[in-house]
């Protein structure tokens, strides 16, 4: 058993990649005596929801976030083995409720996480589905997610030209829509717990749990999640994971604290030193699980996309809304005046 003074240690590096309270993060440790991991490893069913939700959060519409923005939105996490919980910064909660909460695509398809609701937990809102493990925390309050979600609901209906996708999570708060089992039937090697994407799933949710450490450094950008590591034909594609500004590759380097990253064997297990070129910072590491890591810092931030071209009057009723909402909630509205400037002017998209 780790004596106090080793605990209090590890507290305060642990601190460092959740972003908690020194409290919290000693609480947690004490938990797990007498062999308590810095950063709890999920079990199989929560690491694949996590992965899932990682991929998800890369296809967040983050055009209209300005420089600065917590990753995603996250601004402390706490890793349990059967649950993620989270303080979220509530001015992303629209655009998150947006890509993450399923809804009818139409044509046999379901937008977001299929079979994802909302439940109260304590003073946040707790998201699972029904059935299959998976749990993730968000301490915002039920009024608050509510106000997005009504957002959020009337910027889906403008972007399907006043025909709001039915949100299945509204219609059916209990229960899987039928539409969604039939999606998730449909492809069983991404969403089956025993396909490739689940047994594949740990490096992404150990990302997700260390997703805080982005939240370093100076004025991140934007972070974005480009490819998954989904395998394809029994091959399995890297994981492509990139940032603006923020943390540089040693800041990062230093607080990965998970064995998948083989921190023990760093430097044998790095692929490539930093390698530079066209305005990004690449560094290549090469997994426990044998996947590729791609960790590209972009030094001038691209340009990210939106399935949409909005107009700029659309552009301007979103920055108008989000900032509405921020103030309603006496939130710091810098939606209002995003100092990047490739998104000062609406140019933030592909
Ligand atoms: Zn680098």
């Amino acid at each position: 058993m780790p004596s106090f003074t080793r605990l209090q240690k590890m507290a305060r590096d642990r601190q460092k990649v959740t972003g908690e309270e020194y409290q919290t993060a000693l609480q947690e440790l004490r938990t797990h005596v007498p062999n308590p991991a810095l950063i709890p490893r999920a079990a199989v069913g929560q690491a694949g929801f996590e992965a899932s939700l990682l991929d998800l959060l890369g296809q967040i519409d983050i055009s209209l976030w300005p420089t600065g923005t917590p990753a995603w939105g996250f601004t402390r996490l706490t890793p349990r083995l059967n649950e993620l919980v989270a303080e979220f910064d509530r001015r992303c909660l629209i655009d998150f409720i947006k890509e993450i909460m399923p809804c009818d695509g139409g044509d046999a398809q379901v937008y977001g996480y299929p079979g994802l609701r909302i439940e109260k937990a304590g003073n946040g809102v707790a998201l699972l589905r029904p059935g299959p493990p998976g749990r993730l925390i968000l301490r915002v309050s039920w009024s608050d997610w509510n106000k997005a979600a009504a957002i959020a609901r009337q910027e889906l209906a403008e972007d399907h030209e006043g025909q709001p996708p039915a949100p299945f999570w509204v219609e059916r708060p209990q229960d899987w829509h039928p539409r969604e089992r039939a999606y998730v039937a449909q492809w069983p090697g991404r969403h089956d717990s025993t396909g490739p994407f689940y047994r594949n799933a740990s490096p992404l949710s150990v990302l997700l749990r260390h997703l805080i450490v982005w939240n370093g450094g100076t004025n991140l950008d934007y972070i974005k999640l480009w490819t998954n590591g989904a395998m394809h034909d029994g091959h399995a594609y890297p994981i492509h994971f990139a940032w603006a500004n923020g943390p540089t590759h040693p800041q990062i380097l230093a607080l990965l604290q998970d064995p998948i990253f083989c921190r023990d064997e760093q430097l044998g297990r790095l692929m490539s030193r930093c390698r530079c070129y066209q305005g990004a910072c690449w560094l290549t590491l090469r997994l426990a699980t044998g996947n590729k890591l791609f960790l590209r810092r972009d030094t001038e931030p691209v340009r990210l996309t939106t399935t949409k071209l909005p107009d700029r009057e659309h552009y301007r009723r979103r920055l108008q809304r989000r900032a509405a909402f921020c103030a309603d909630h006496g939130l710091p509205g810098p939606f209002d005046n995003p100092t990047s400037p490739t998104r000062k002017h609406g140019t933030f998209w592909r």
